[in-house]
């Protein structure tokens, strides 16, 4: 993937330590503060800011004080980077942030979705490059909060079409997919995939009740097959949401990637390796559906275990 290098090093698969002046940084464009606001915030003048800037000077304690009062914050969670940046900046638009006008038509997706994929970009690549794919998007971080809200596919299109062109393979876009475990597991949904006893009952229940209300609407999925090791669903795009956004694409082979890795990832909520998915037919090559076929280990002790689980 060749998405712009951070400017403290190489790309990372883990959290990056931030220093407090990027923290600050994160905070005003979280904040969308800018000139004599900002200043205020950091209680400092001009002056100061620009030695600050200039000459590095190390910040002043009062400073950070400053700014986790503004917000709410308490100073340790500003040292330590340890900031709800989306929850922040909710707060300073008043909860009140529109969504884009082309992304708001036809919005029967969850934004689960996209803040998974956001966080994913976040995690590998540093806070910088999601910020500066928010700004692609003319978006800001006060519109993934909550991952209830509503958002049309096209957003996941085109942020994974953003991503393709920066160079993430396919087997990037089944890692952000798969990146829905960790995003997911600790909240009420990962604790309700989780109370299942079985892989069977537990693809039952997302494909059968699950997938509609908490993930996707843009498709009609169905469950065709099902044993304790294997499952076959289909997916074909709802002709309502054809027609609310008036284009008869919905999403992309890249998306359908995407959701090979978070297919992959529902036997982790088990305490289960991932399963294997493959698809083998998709609407973007002109088939009638998106068909995924699924192996999984039944239930833990029960089969060999292993990353990826040969057929049953
Ligand atoms: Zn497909």
């Amino acid at each position: 993937m060749h998405l712009p290098p951070e400017p403290h090093g190489q790309l990372k698969s883990a959290r990056f330590p931030q220093p407090v002046e990027d923290t600050l940084e994160r905070i005003r464009r979280a904040a969308e503060l800018a000139g004599d606001d900002w200043l205020q915030v950091l209680g400092l003048t001009e002056k100061q800011y620009l030695r600050l800037l200039i000459e590095r000077v190390p910040l002043a304690a009062r400073t950070v004080e400053s700014v986790a009062a503004r917000f709410g914050l308490s100073f340790e969670s500003v040292m330590r980077g340890d900031v709800d940046y989306a929850a922040l900046s909710a707060r300073e638009k008043g909860d009140h942030d529109p969504l884009p006008a082309r992304f708001s038509v036809g919005a029967f997706s969850r934004r689960r979705t996209s803040i998974h994929l956001l966080d994913y970009v976040e995690l590998n690549h540093g806070w910088r490059t999601r910020s500066r794919i928010l700004r692609h998007f003319q978006m800001s971080e006060a519109l993934f909060k909550d991952p209830d809200q509503s958002i049309n596919i096209n957003f996941v299109t085109e942020l994974c079409e953003y991503l393709s062109k920066s160079g993430c393979s396919t087997d990037v876009m089944k890692s952000m997919g798969e990146h829905s475990f960790v995003a997911n597991r600790k909240t009420p949904l990962g604790r309700l995939l989780r109370s299942y006893g079985t892989s069977r009952m537990l693809h039952e229940h997302v494909f059968t009740e699950l997938i509609s209300p908490y993930f996707d609407k843009n498709c009609i999925y169905q469950l065709v097959e099902i044993s304790d090791h294997h499952c076959v669903v289909t997916a074909r795009p709802s002709t309502e949401v054809q027609d609310e956004l008036m284009q008869k694409v919905i999403g992309s082979t890249h998306v359908c990637s995407a959701k090979v890795g978070s297919f992959q990832s529902l036997s982790g909520y088990l305490g289960l390796p991932f399963s294997k998915v493959t698809e083998t037919d998709c609407v973007h090559s002109g088939a009638g559906v998106c068909r995924f076929h699924f192996d999984f280990q039944g239930r833990a002790g029960l089969s060999r275990p292993g990353p990826h689980l040969a057929s049953a």
